[in-house]
């Protein structure tokens, strides 16, 4: 089966969040499963971009409203990924260091019918075009209204929401940008008056996923707008949990790490991953260190944090580390607390990546308050890594993580986005880290929790197939 994944990122071409986690590991576990999965996305002027060989596979040129756009395709030249990758190249455009900007309706609209052109003149076409958020939002209804793409009319089209919260709002003259369509199909690109790509890939896709069951149930009522037309559609919504890229995250042999190990030498090898981190950030070995990782938006709960570490610090014995970015402010408040709670606290403002292995590996406790976790991948490294996640029970946190006082339980969980809860939370960390035989047990059991993709690659290939059928 070909399955062409459309997304605006791909680990390790450009990552901003988990949706390049997942495009950069679901092709490659199709793959194996025997389909030939690939992704289509933009070519951005990265790191990784610039230090890989591209070669040019088609050129065109595109009409969006009065504008004339030339672009090219590129091809990866690696076997390294276990998946093919193909780049649309539209230097004015997408060629830039940040995957998003401040114009992002027209850059994102060049890239979809910029693909769609080279899709639709393919020989062998391919069985199934899957779109991820709303950067490729409008392609199921260019596939199914606009003249210029009836070719693929009879290909089933899957939309992932890894996020509802970001639809790709944009003004009405947005849909003149679109190939030619019957004035009636307007409607199909319209939510609440405004183009709406997410809302309408869930109006016109075959199927809707979202990352975890949890969250799909939760989106039929919050989903930013959206709950009326998710209930609507629910007949052909359903949830499907992430995995993670058991090659790319694995404690055996993660070239970022001090020390690696395997849940035989957990106790030791995560032990020295902890003593490099407290050197590298003046913290103490001997106490547990409780870490966050993630974006310092409203949706992780960051906002929250400067206040949940400096009355956990006032009121525990943990140690607190912080990677991430995001907000502003609460960079400045985390950034504050340094001072403060000196040599019990740290933060690194930024992102990277291989501090983010290094602490999954040498952290007792990761921290997750989020609001909103569609899936989440954190928790699932945490555990791979032998790190006990701590969870406000949102979305996939909910699908994924069992409380320590509840049979067969490992993580530490909580029910509300909230200073005392998580403060709470990190007193019931104190007590588990004070249970040495049983913490160090549970590192191991953690360890042994299997998120391959391995079982959602198939469900994904079930899905398929069942839309091959009717
Ligand atoms: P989201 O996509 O909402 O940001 P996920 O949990 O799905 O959240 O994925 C987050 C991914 O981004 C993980 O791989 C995490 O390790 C990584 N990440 C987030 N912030 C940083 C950072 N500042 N530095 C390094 N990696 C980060």
């Amino acid at each position: 089966m070909k399955i062409f994944h459309l997304s605006a990122e791909c680990y390790p071409l450009a990552k901003v969040g988990g949706l390049a986690d997942v495009v950069g590991a679901l092709p490659k576990y199709q793959n194996q499963l025997g389909c030939d999965s690939m992704v289509i996305m933009p070519f951005y002027n990265t790191k990784y971009t610039q230090n890989n060989t591209f070669e040019e596979v088609f050129s065109g040129r595109i009409h969006l409203g009065s504008h004339l756009v030339d672009f090219q395709i590129l091809n990866l030249k690696s076997d390294d990924l276990g998946f093919e990758v193909f780049c649309v190249h539209i230097p004015e455009l997408l060629y830039r260091t940040d995957v998003y900007c401040n114009d992002d309706s027209f850059r994102f609209m060049a890239f979809q019918v910029a693909a769609l052109d080279w899709i639709k003149q393919m020989q062998n076409l391919p069985d199934i075009i899957h779109c991820h958020d709303h950067h490729s939002g409008i392609v199921p209804f260019m596939m199914s209204h606009s003249f210029v793409y009836e070719r693929l009319r009879y290909i089933p089209s899957v939309l992932t929401i890894h996020n509802g919260q970001y639809q790709g709002w944009t003004g009405m003259e947005t849909a003149s940008l679109i190939p030619h369509f019957k004035a009636d199909r307007l409607g199909f690109l319209i939510w609440r008056n405004m183009i709406n790509p997410l809302a309408s890939a869930i109006k016109c896709a075959w199927k809707v996923t979202t990352v975890s069951p949890s969250y799909m149930q939760e989106l039929m009522y919050k989903a930013n707008g959206l709950e009326d037309l998710l209930r609507h559609e629910s007949a052909k919504c359903v949830g499907i949990l992430n995995g993670i890229d058991t090659s790319v995250w694995n404690p055996k042999d993660d070239g970022n790490l001090m020390k690696t190990y395997t849940a035989r030498t957990s106790a030791s090898g995560k032990q020295a991953n902890k003593e490099f981190l407290c050197k590298e950030f003046n913290l103490n070995p001997e106490k547990p260190l409780v870490a966050f990782i993630g974006r310092l938006v409203g949706e992780k709960a960051a906002d929250l944090l400067p206040y949940a570490c400096d009355f956990g610090l006032e009121t525990t014995d943990a140690n607190i580390l912080i990677l991430g970015s995001g907000d502003p402010q609460v960079e400045y408040q985390l950034n504050a607390l340094k001072e403060k709670h000196h040599g019990r606290y740290n933060a690194f403002i930024g992102y990277d990546e291989k501090l983010s292995h290094l602490i999954y590996a040498g952290a007792d406790f990761l921290l997750m308050p989020s609001r909103v976790e569609p899936c989440g991948l954190n928790q699932m490294y945490a555990l791979r890594y032998g790190t006990v996640p701590v969870v406000n029970r949102v979305g996939g946190l909910k699908d994924t993580v069992v409380d320590f006082s509840l049979e067969h339980g490992f993580g530490v969980t909580f029910d509300n986005a909230s200073v005392a809860d998580i403060v709470n939370a990190i007193q019931r960390c104190m007590y588990f880290y004070s249970e040495e035989k049983r913490f160090k047990a549970n590192q191991k059991t953690m360890m042994g929790i299997d998120h391959s993709w391995d079982k959602s690659a198939q469900d994904y290939l079930d899905l398929y197939t069942s839309l091959k059928q009717n």
